[in-house]
């Protein structure tokens, strides 16, 4: 642990007025984290969902910091991307917070309502996407790569796609896209169609209700993309024109996966 850690570790002792021995027992653990929500608890406290680096998504108590002078400042404010130390407690939910300090902010951008719903709709997936507990370093470095792309670029359209692909793509859950996933058949030049709860794209004969359409042609944006960084791919000319169309069917690929409806996704349905 750096020289930074231990006097956290010792600030820690010192500051807590209702530090009890339960906590004592458990050792003082040190992570990088995105901000995913806070919530209120009682009067003073709040509750941090995280997605941290090193110990998978959870939630902590930060003792205090609703109070306007909390030690914690704005640094909870989600996504943003925060150096943390925290107690895991035996049996419980909840571990609890002890310190926080910025590494990066993402509220700035927010300023632009496009980032800002994209921005949210990213967190929001991830925290209702990944596991709780489970370490997924990947899953970690993507989140945090998508939000610095739309800081540096301004754009959504092609972070929201790279984030959707390999968020699915990782948890083992994207359907071939070339082919209907009924019956099988190669789609080639034909559109795959989806609905509302779809997890794979259906052809012309078996999609039945499915009105959405991917055409062909943004299909093919697949292979281009998928062998590139997402900075590469921003910086390698503008998005192509059917992009949005493979956007929207990855989003209801995620919503599906997820199993309930995301609050955030009909709102990128106006962009
Ligand atoms: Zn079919």
């Amino acid at each position: 642990m750096s020289w930074t850690g231990q006097k956290k570790v010792f600030e820690g002792f010192v500051g807590y007025g209702n530090f009890n021995n339960s906590a004592a027992r458990m050792p003082l653990r040190e992570t990088e984290a995105i901000a995913l929500r806070t919530y209120r608890l009682g009067e003073a406290d709040k509750i941090v969902s995280l997605l941290t680096r090193q110990l998978g998504r959870l939630r902590a108590v930060a003792a205090g910091a609703q109070r306007p002078k909390s030690r914690y400042g704005g640094s909870l404010e989600p996504p943003s991307y925060v150096r943390l130390w925290l107690y895991e407690r035996e049996h419980r939910d909840l571990a609890r917070l002890n310190s926080c300090e910025l590494i990066e902010s993402f509220f700035d951008m927010q300023k632009d309502y496009r980032v800002q719903v994209a921005a949210q709709y990213v967190v929001e997936a991830s925290e209702q996407f990944l596991p709780e507990r489970e370490v997924n370093e990947r899953a970690f470095r993507l989140l945090l790569v998508v939000l610095r792309a739309m800081k540096r670029s301004g754009e959504i359209v092609r972070p929201l796609v790279y984030f959707n692909y390999w968020l699915l793509k990782l948890g083992g859950l994207l359907p071939q896209i070339d082919r209907c996933g009924a019956c099988g058949r190669q789609l080639g030049v034909e559109s795959g169609y989806y609905g509302e709860g779809s997890e794979h794209l259906l052809c012309a004969e078996c999609r039945r209700g499915a009105r959405a359409e991917v055409s062909a042609e943004a299909r093919r944006i697949e292979a281009s993309f998928k062998g590139l960084a997402l900075d590469q791919w921003i910086g390698a000319g503008p998005p192509p024109r059917a992009l949005n169309e493979l956007r929207r069917f990855l989003e209801v690929l995620v919503e599906s996966h997820v199993g309930k409806k995301l609050v955030t996704r009909p709102l990128l349905d106006e962009f």
